[in-house]
């Protein structure tokens, strides 16, 4: 099968949470033969909800979609690197591969930080691929946070 990236569905996520003034990050759920299962960004604002992260948001609507509480061989593809918060959930999830754009060197739970996945307490890692179209999602957050101050 070719490999087709999602990650321009994931940073259309990013923009349209933007857009609602939340932190422009977004994620898609993907599944073992390629579709779309759920696409999701950021709603903590709107939600009232810290948890609302858009890798939550997109897991849940994908088991709500499948009505199962795994996402077994599915593949996961957020903007920006997961905190550890999403890192445990994509674990729980049992999410095959994670692709991931920006790296977060100050949230982030996977190359840094917590590292969720490196630890012996944690029982499922995804295959990781950092970097997937990290210039455009670094772009949608500086310019964010430019605005903001
Ligand atoms: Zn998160």
């Amino acid at each position: 099968m070719e490999f087709v990236s999602h990650m321009q569905a994931a940073l259309d996520e990013a923009r349209a949470a933007a857009g609602r003034g939340e932190v422009p990050v977004g994620a898609v759920v993907v599944s073992p033969v390629g579709a779309v299962v759920a696409r999701a960004g950021n709603r903590t604002r709107e939600l009232h909800d810290p948890t609302a992260h858009a890798e939550i948001l997109a897991i849940r609507a994908a088991c709500e979609t499948l009505g199962q509480e795994r996402l077994t061989g599915h593949d996961l593809y957020v903007t920006l690197e997961p905190c550890p918060m999403c890192a445990a959930a994509i674990s729980f999830a049992r999410i095959r591969r994670l692709y991931y754009g920006a790296a977060d060197p100050k949230s982030g739970g996977v190359a840094h930080g917590a590292r969720v996945f490196a630890h012996p307490q944690c029982h499922h890692a995804p295959e990781i691929y950092d970097g997937i179209a990290a210039d455009a999602a670094e772009g949608l957050l500086r310019e964010f946070f430019a605005d903001r101050r």
